[in-house]
């Protein structure tokens, strides 16, 4: 049965993606279940998504509640529930306004065209370049891709946009030396997320603030993966004790239902005026509404120094497994944004998982990522864990 309906998707299904043999049908908090009835527990919360895990009962009431009152008007009116969404967001952040958005990748696409509208509007047009980081990921959209620093991204599209430059990240001296006077923002990732979880070394970030702060270059931090409490922290930038001039959001923020915001500073943010930009659906009623109760979840129940323990907990496990399996690498991530690199191809690893009844996620060949939703528990973390052993 499962075979029959996978060989209908792969006929009529975009093959942007291989996917895994199984049908997933529904879920509960950290579990999983296919149409055989097999239970997975879900190391991928849809890749950083469902922070709060599957079938949260008070967002899918808000959900159901708010589809028979409201789903959509368009942003030519207000709405209740973005208003609160976007007032939650600017009190709990440095910003002072958002755009609303659909995804990571639109929001950064909105992020770039404000940085170079804030200053075309100074009347320095050619201020437009924007310094990015290799491996790098800002999402799939022609601007996102473009600033995104993998060959493998951009493969088959050229020609990218114009006005995109890479250094590597972690390197003051090679991102001071790539500035130049058409230099009109940085971008980077505070935790450099499909690129293998690569953390920042600890002034690094201070050191870029300070950079663009000199030479008068907006910072944008893509926190689409890092951000609504994954690291520990509702954003990661706040490990580093730096702030950005603009912030993007998206994965996380709605549990699931797409979502992506735009967040920046006041003078930032007033480049954006009426009819400089604009979206049909981003910030709608239906979508906000669930992002309102992911914020008020996280503060309630006190979600973000759970994440930081138990993310703790599940890193020291990872370092016992790497004690007594000398294929593994490296352990590293904040919170519960985990990576493990293996000396080979994790392909395998990840297949083998699945077959054991769990979801964990390969990302550049040789990585394990681990970003369960942040209510995960230590016994599950446990289950991860001794699988692993025994599959190594
Ligand atoms: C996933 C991701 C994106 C793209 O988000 P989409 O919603 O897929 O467009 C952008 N930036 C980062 C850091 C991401 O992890």
């Amino acid at each position: 049965m499962t075979q029959a309906i996978t060989d209908q998707a792969d006929q009529v299904i975009a093959a942007t993606y291989e996917r895994f043999p199984i049908v997933i049908e529904r879920g509960q908090g950290c579990t999983l279940w296919d149409t055989t009835g097999k239970s997975y527990l879900d190391f991928v919360a849809g890749i950083a998504v469902c922070n709060l895990g599957h079938a949260h009962p008070r967002i899918a009431q808000a959900i159901a509640d708010q589809a028979q009152r409201l789903c959509h008007v368009s942003n030519l009116y207000y709405t209740i529930p973005q208003i609160e969404l976007a007032s939650l967001l600017v009190e709990k952040s440095f910003a002072d306004r958002v755009f609303f958005s659909n995804s990571g990748a639109e929001a950064n696409e909105s992020a770039i065209k404000l940085a170079r509208k804030y200053f075309q509007d100074q009347g320095q047009n050619d201020r437009f370049q924007i310094i990015a980081m290799e491996q790098s990921f800002h999402g799939r959209t022609m601007a996102a891709l473009s600033a995104t620093g993998q060959a493998k991204i951009k493969k088959g599209f050229s020609p990218v946009l114009e006005g995109f430059e890479f250094v590597p990240f972690n390197d003051v001296s090679a991102l001071e030396a790539a500035i130049t006077s058409s230099t009109a923002a940085v971008l980077l990732e505070p935790i450099q997320g499909e690129g293998g979880i690569r953390c920042p070394m600890p002034d690094y970030l201070m050191r870029v603030r300070r950079l663009c702060d000199e030479r008068d270059i907006l910072l944008i931090f893509d926190e689409v993966q890092t951000g609504i409490g994954r690291t520990g922290k509702l954003f990661a930038h706040e490990h580093y004790g730096v702030q950005p001039d603009i912030m993007t959001l998206a994965k996380a923020l709605a549990n699931g239902l797409p979502i992506g915001a735009m967040l920046a500073r006041e003078e930032v943010a007033r480049s954006f005026g009426p009819g400089s930009h604009a979206t049909t659906f981003g910030g709608s009623p239906l979508v906000s509404t669930a992002a309102v109760q992911v914020l008020k979840i996280i503060e309630e129940e006190k979600l973000l120094s759970y994440c930081f323990q138990t993310g703790a907990y599940f890193k020291e496990q990872l370092l016992w497994l790497q004690k007594r399996h000398t294929q593994i690498r490296d352990v590293r991530g904040e919170g519960l944004l985990l990576g493990m690199k293996l000396n080979s191809d994790v392909g395998n690893l990840v297949n083998l998982c699945l077959t054991k009844g769990f979801l964990v996620n390969g990302i550049q060949d040789s990585i394990l990522r681990f970003v369960p939703p942040l209510i995960i528990g230590n016994e599950e973390i446990d289950a991860l864990i001794s699988t692993l052993d025994t599959i190594l």
